[in-house]
């Protein structure tokens, strides 16, 4: 895609700092991290969305991810990892090139996600929304 800033990082026309490359996936340094270190995973195929991504190059993202977050581990020393994907501008997407996050953390860094915990009404409630979205679930169709 032309106008889209990661097709141009995978082009080679914008910079980036690689981290990891193959034939499917690139990681390079995020520019403005939540902690030094963070990188992005990102498909060299262009998808807005994470539900257009094939199975194998979802695979391939998740895999670089989690093992980017171990590498942190033991090159950063960090004590952990968030693997994080914005699907969505209200989910907080801003780079519309489908991205997942790989946040080193440490027990000391001061960064708390804005995470709320809601209760829902009853149980009958919670099993009626379960089975709306179990009943939706299609594997292997892909959609934006
Ligand atoms: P989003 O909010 O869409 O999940 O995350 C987009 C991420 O891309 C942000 O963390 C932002 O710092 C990063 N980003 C945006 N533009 C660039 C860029 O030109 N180069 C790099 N390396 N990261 C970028
Ligand atoms: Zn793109």
């Amino acid at each position: 895609m032309k106008n889209c800033i990661f097709c141009r990082i995978i082009a080679g026309e914008i910079p980036c700092t690689k981290v990891y490359e193959d034939e499917l996936v690139l990681a390079f340094m995020d520019i403005a991290p939540i902690n030094p270190g963070h990188i992005l995973v990102i498909p060299k195929e262009h998808h807005t969305s994470v539900a257009s991504i094939p199975e194998n190059v979802g695979g391939r993202i998740f895999h670089v991810g989690s093992r980017a977050g171990v590498a942190m581990k033991r090159a950063l020393h960090a004590d952990g990892f968030n693997l994080h994907l914005s699907d969505g501008t209200c989910a907080g997407q801003v780079v519309m090139h489908a991205h997942l996050h790989v946040v080193p953390r440490s027990l000391e860094d001061g960064f708390h996600w804005n995470w709320r915990q809601l209760k829902y009404a009853s149980d009958s409630e919670r099993n009626a929304i379960a089975a709306q979205i179990s009943e939706k679930i299609k594997l292997g169709e892909l959609s934006e």
